[in-house]
């Protein structure tokens, strides 16, 4: 893999800030983009812009084929069975409210029960809650040892037959936790329960295969795999979203209104009321197009090394806390230094040039369970370098030299 070819595609990693070369390392919270998925953005406006299905016309047939063969992008990538499965959401966020929405009207009463774990990110905690008020649904969570590993033996003891649906983040994005996903699936399919995967942090590093993990639901955001924002994937099973009630109501979701009744329209376009973001989902085909060019698999080595070696080189530094050290990791550190503020390593590093994430990561309960309120967190994409990580620890031990 060509480090330095493909950094030629993102022009914004030429930039400087405050004089100094950008060393971006917030990929967990937003990646950056290629060119291809930006001129494509430009192109389609240009060139092709219409609203799809309805359209008899030149463009708008373009424009759908564009949006449909988007779908079929998305389809191949997580190896989905049909394109049925895949509904596209604004992002990971609004997937998991529709879901929690559609799941608690169709399948979820007083009493019953939705697990969850520790490291869960906001948007797989709040919409839950929100169900909780709605439905009178009980929320239970899988708790997890210091390394950052969920304790399986406890997730055994929390399904009982009032659960109703398991719910937990494939990758931590505070942590860097990847999930022994597959054995989660198989406890709760062994009880007859589905399972939801949150893919945001997963998608972009690993090589997802839902049949592989026959898992009955999984989200995941475009902008956090090099694609535009503004644009998520709700996976489900064809038998299980087939079940579910429509999320919002309008046009694209409907097969005949009348005054007295409305039908609505087969899969995916049940839960996609309203014209779809089309233009950004052929530029989120296009990151597809991107990373399978060079490779998933290369990807993840690569990823690999650089937090190998970052994972090292961070325990050179005195006073420097890892918070996450599961074996098994993706390409996110957290940390702390002694006596050091996140906020004010973060600002400092930032002076450098060096953008990392400060703060609770959007994991309040996670950070109440490591008894801390924030960390610094930098996480790395396929662009990144061991150099950048040789000045990022250069830089910390100078900031913490300065304290
Ligand atoms: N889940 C996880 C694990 C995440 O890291 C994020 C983004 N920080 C989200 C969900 C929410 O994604 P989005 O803001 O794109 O909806």
């Amino acid at each position: 893999m060509d480090v330095t070819k493909i950094r030629e595609d993102f022009p914004i990693l030429e930039r400087e800030v405050y004089g100094k070369p950008l060393i971006y390392l917030d990929n967990g919270a937003t990646t950056q983009k290629p060119r291809a998925v930006v001129e494509s953005i430009v192109d389609e406006y240009y060139s092709v812009n219409s609203n799809v299905h309805r359209g008899v016309h030149f463009l708008s047939q373009r424009a759908t084929e564009l949006h449909e063969n988007s779908r079929e992008s998305v389809r191949n990538f997580i190896n989905a069975a049909s394109s049925r499965e895949i509904i596209f959401t604004r992002g990971t966020t609004k997937a998991i409210n529709l879901l929690a929405f559609c799941m608690g009207e169709a399948c979820m009463k007083e009493g019953d029960e939705v697990i969850i774990s520790t490291m869960e990110h906001h948007s797989n905690i709040v919409p839950w809650q929100l169900l909780e008020t709605r439905k009178g649904i009980r929320l239970k969570v899988i708790p997890m040892n210091d390394r950052g590993e969920l304790l399986m033996d406890e997730y055994r003891n929390l399904i009982t037959d009032r659960t109703r649906l398991v719910s937990v983040t494939h990758v931590s994005n505070v942590l860097g936790t990847i999930n022994p996903v597959k054995e989660i699936i198989n406890i709760a399919h062994q009880a007859g329960i589905p399972v939801l995967l949150d893919g945001a942090q997963a998608v972009p590093h690993l090589q997802v295969d839902v049949r592989d993990l026959d898992v009955d639901f999984y989200t995941f955001s475009a902008h956090k795999v090099y694609g535009p924002t503004g644009i998520g994937v709700l996976y489900g099973k064809e038998a299980w979203l087939d079940r579910l009630p429509p999320y919002q109501g309008g046009g694209e979701m409907i097969q005949k209104v009348t005054f007295e009744k409305t039908t609505f329209n087969e899969l995916p376009y049940k839960f996609e009321a309203g014209t779809p973001d089309y233009i950004g989902t052929t530029a989120f085909a296009k990151a597809i197009d991107y990373i399978t060019a060079i490779g998933m698999d290369k990807i993840a080595a690569h990823e690999h090394t650089l937090t190998e070696y970052a994972t090292r080189r961070f325990k050179e530094i005195e006073g420097l806390r890892i918070y996450g050290e599961a074996p098994h990791k993706s390409s996110i550190i957290s940390f702390l230094v002694a006596g050091i503020h996140h906020f004010d390593m973060g600002t400092l590093l930032d002076r450098l040039g060096i953008a990392v994430r400060t703060g609770h990561h959007c994991a309040q309960p996670l950070m109440q369970r490591l008894g801390i309120e924030g960390t610094v967190r930098a996480s790395f994409g396929v662009y990144n370098t061991l150099q950048e990580i040789d000045a990022l620890v250069a830089w910390i031990d100078r900031v913490r030299k300065m304290f």
